[in-house]
């Protein structure tokens, strides 16, 4: 239903349109994030992709995991989604792979990404902690010279705000939390502890990621900036 108004594409369309029209590496990097969430990890996911769109590899966050398959890190608090993606990739050819991520990359993996085959990085969430941290051509003449890894983002729609918020369901500590609250996250930050405290995180684990998102999506539509812009 579309309701005249500019800027409407989002309210005129249904959370499964809006699912189904992501790409398949927009697609595979939630899923990824998803079970990370649902193994106890931070929710984040990533994954590679060829120029044309096939994925080469995707992997998640594996901070609190006790196992992983060869070549990822897990059990550390640097088994971030986008390391583990990179580690499994062929470095020294061409950089030309496309790095999907539901979050801003943190200085660790925008370093992972700056060493790897990447040359374009498509974020979905915004990042507050990280931003300003994705260009190295200051730190020496070598780097400033050096072609720069493209970065895309965030997309600043509802799968954005997605890509944020299932983040935040791990808890960052206070003074993290007192700094994102301070960079707009607040509303955001509340509905995680009203999905805490309502016992909603388990029936989201027990969901399929689209599902969860569809579930979500009042609360997504309410903190999307579209709909604060209003
Ligand atoms: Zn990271």
């Amino acid at each position: 239903m579309f309701d005249g108004h500019p800027g409407g594409e989002e309210r005129q369309t249904t959370p499964t349109a809006i699912w189904s029209g992501l790409d398949n590496a927009w697609q595979e990097a939630f899923r990824q994030a998803w079970e990370a969430f649902r193994t106890g990890n931070i929710a984040v996911g990533a994954c590679a992709t060829t120029p044309d769109g096939a994925v080469v590899h995707a992997a998640r966050n594996r901070v609190a995991d006790s196992h992983a398959p060869v070549g990822e890190v897990f059990g550390s608090s640097l088994a971030h989604a986008e390391v583990n993606v990179v580690a499994r990739l062929s470095f020294g050819k061409r950089k030309e792979l496309v790095l999907t991520t539901t979050l801003e990359p943190c200085l660790q993996c925008s370093t992972v990404v700056r060493l790897g085959p990447i040359a374009t990085v498509r974020f979905a969430g915004a990042d507050p902690l990280w931003e300003g941290c994705h260009d190295f051509s200051p730190l020496s003449q070598r780097e400033a010279a050096r072609t720069h890894v493209e970065m895309i983002g965030p997309r600043g729609d509802v799968v954005g705000v997605f890509g944020t918020l299932i983040s935040r369901f791990w808890d960052h500590g206070p003074k993290v939390q007192e700094f994102l609250r301070a960079s707009g996250e607040a509303d955001s930050l509340n509905l995680v502890r009203e999905l805490k405290a309502s016992g909603t995180m388990p029936k989201l684990a027990a969901m399929d990621v689209d599902v969860a998102f569809a579930y979500l999506w009042p609360q997504l539509k309410a903190l999307s900036p579209r709909s604060k812009a209003r």
